[in-house]
């Protein structure tokens, strides 16, 4: 239940001297601008303080203290308590901004009042609200205030399912509040980021911002920030089917009070665990957890609703009873319905991941009840939402380009500093340091920009889908056509005397090449063909529904194609460009994707030492 935070008599300290009015004043102000300091370094005390802090300014009617206090409450509200709560305390707080003009305050009142009304579900009226708020914000604000208002933002963003965005902002949140600036606010950021990522399916990703903000909240006395960080590293764990190693955490997140001094109250997120104890095959602390989270107050959010239902289902098929569970899983399916028309609460339809996660179990309790036909659809449904959300996590991901942008101004300052150094030396010092934090935050980006490269699916040469998507999606694809007693395809490709062309013609030109094939595959495949950059010259087609013998006509047709290609050079006309191809396909050569690679690869080996020009299939 919410929980007011104590509020101390001022009298002991009135008692300790009496200070001339003026100075008690500021104190006050001290009191509660210090409470605003320690909301995520020690929320307990942060509570406390600006309890003690808004009596002695209402007795003095200081309202600018009164301010600070009251936002410093709403905040703590924010976490602890509930948002209606919060809202009327952040309202309270920013009319007193407003009386003594602290236009800053005001906009850190109005940040917290947006994520209030966000928390109840009114996600594009906290995001119009905020968005107004965003510019001035932007100038008025520093490190972890402004990182406040980023990050409610960003939250708002994730809700509505936009992840670039919500990274875009996250990360600028970041920026602002490092470690040193951030009053321990980088670690909730850290957490934020583990959360963006889980739901798009990044757990390892996801794993690494949770370490990084529990190594952040180690210092902090805020149990609830632990208890949530703890909680995405539970739910990253059980989706990577590694349930049995969330155990600890989970007997952590028990461990810790569900009230103020706790994890707080808001988020308990029983079913959660129950979710993790049920996978990890511990059905009687499951079955317990399950308990507590019905008897907590019935969630409000789509999200905490889809979750209870998809561990009530899980804990039937424990018990046996699987049609129980399906029926859970099928109240609940209206709730992962299709696009909210645009004036919708958005917040009314369930995330991805947990659509995802609905379509999963779904398929698994059909399988076991050996309903074919349903278990198919769901998995199809599922394969569908994987597709989606592979797709929002490489968009996301390509928010590197965003970071460029930041890296050059970073660079651009760098050297403007670089030439004040010069003139000023009296700031010499000081340049120094800041160039320092400057060029370890382009390192850091830069990082950063490696790491999201190297995480997208797409080959940027080609615009064709890369090695690491294929070994995703192979397994799949397998599944799917032993399923559906259909052939799946698979062709390797191997350009033709293709270092002759480097050597000759020189790289660029190569790398033309590389870029027209790429097209022309794109050109001449139906839309449920996936083509793969497989190597340097390298390529690999997966074709559904295809039987080997006619993925060879097509690949045959497509050499006819690329030997007919002319490429208009500064050193001439290079045409007649050739390529081997073995094929092969499910039925075939086995059903798992390492045979059916090293079949296609024998046959292409073969066709090479035949001469070149030519597509081998295995019949
Ligand atoms: P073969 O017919 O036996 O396949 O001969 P090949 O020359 O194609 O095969 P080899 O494996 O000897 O050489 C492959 C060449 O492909 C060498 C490498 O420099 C080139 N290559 C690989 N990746 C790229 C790339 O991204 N751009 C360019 N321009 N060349 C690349
Ligand atoms: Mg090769
Ligand atoms: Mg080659």
């Amino acid at each position: 239940m919410s929980q007011a935070p104590s509020l101390r008599s001022a009298d002991a300290e009135g008692a300790e001297r009496v200070p001339t009015a003026a100075r008690a004043k500021g104190a006050a102000l001290r009191d509660a601008r210090r409470a605003w300091r320690l909301l995520h370094l020690d929320a307990n005390e942060s509570a406390a303080l600006a309890g003690r802090a808004l009596q002695r300014a209402q007795a003095q009617q200081d309202r600018h203290a009164q301010g600070w206090a009251r936002l410093a409450l709403g905040f703590h509200q924010l976490y602890f308590a509930g948002p209606e709560q919060a809202r009327a305390e952040l309202a309270l707080a920013s009319a007193c901004f407003q009386a003594v003009r602290d236009r800053a305050g005001e906009l850190l009142a109005g940040a917290g009042i947006g994520r209030a009304l966000w928390r109840v579900g009114q996600v594009s009226e906290a995001l119009a609200h905020l968005l107004l708020l965003r510019d001035e914000g932007l100038r008025l604000l520093k490190h972890e205030q402004r990182g406040v208002l980023l990050n409610a933002i960003a939250g708002c963003y994730s809700t509505l399912g936009r992840s670039e965005e919500a990274f875009a902002y996250m990360f600028e949140a970041l920026r602002g509040a490092g470690p040193t600036r951030g009053h321990g606010f980088d670690a909730a950021l850290h957490c934020n980021l583990s959360h963006e990522l889980m739901e798009l399916g990044d757990h390892e990703e996801a794993l690494d911002q949770v370490r990084r903000g529990l190594e952040r909240s180690q210092g902090l006395r805020n149990a609830r920030l632990q208890a949530v960080l703890l909680l995405n590293r539970i739910v990253s764990l059980t989706e990577l089917g590694r349930a049995r190693q969330a155990m600890p955490d989970v007997e952590r997140v028990r461990a810790l009070p569900a009230d103020a001094s706790g994890r707080g109250t808001t988020e308990q997120s029983f079913e959660v665990l129950a979710l993790a104890a049920l996978r990890a095959g511990e059905t009687d602390l499951g079955e317990q957890l399950l308990h507590q989270a019905r008897s907590s107050p019935a969630p409000t959010l789509t999200d905490e609703r889809v979750q209870l239902a998809l561990a009530e289902a899980l804990l039937a098929h424990a018990h046996g009873q699987t049609s129980v569970g399906l029926k859970h899983l099928i109240e609940v399916a209206p709730l992962l319905g299709s696009e909210p028309e645009a004036g919708d609460s958005c917040a009314a339809r369930a995330s991805l991941r947990l659509r995802c996660q609905h379509a999963q179990l779904e398929s698994e309790l059909h399988e076991a009840q050996g309903h074919s036909a349903p278990a198919l659809r769901a998995l199809r449904r599922w394969q569908t939402l994987s597709e989606e959300r592979a797709l929002l996590a490489s968009r996301a991901r390509y928010q590197a380009a965003a970071l460029q942008t930041e890296l050059l101004r970073l660079r651009q300052r760098l050297e403007e500093n670089d030439a004040k150094r010069r003139a000023t030396e009296k700031a010499r010092a000081e340049m120094v340091l800041t160039n320092l934090a400057l060029s370890r935050k382009i390192d850091e980006v830069q990082a950063l920009q490696v790491a999201l490269r190297e995480q997208a699916t797409q080959d940027a040469l080609t615009g064709l889908f890369n090695r690491r998507h294929l070994n995703a999606q192979l397994p799949t694809m397998l599944a799917l056509a032993a399923r559906e007693s259909q052939p799946l395809a698979l062709v390797l490709i191997d350009l033709d005397h293709f270092k002759q062309v480097n050597d000759q013609h020189g790289h660029a030109t190569g790398d033309t090449l590389l870029a027209a094939f790429g097209q022309l595959m794109r050109s001449q495949l139906r839309a449920s063909d996936c083509a793969f950059r497989y190597g340097g010259e390298e390529f690999c087609l997966l074709l559904p529904n295809t039987a080997a013998t006619a993925a060879a006509s097509k690949v045959e047709r497509l050499l006819g194609l690329w030997r007919q290609q002319v490429f208009e050079l500064d050193s001439g006309r290079l045409g007649q460009q050739g390529f081997c191809a073995g094929v092969v396909d499910s039925c075939l050569a086995g059903g798992k994707p390492a045979e059916l690679l090293r079949a296609a690869d024998d046959l292409l080996l073969a066709a090479k030492r035949a001469g070149r020009m030519r597509v081998y299939c295995g019949t």
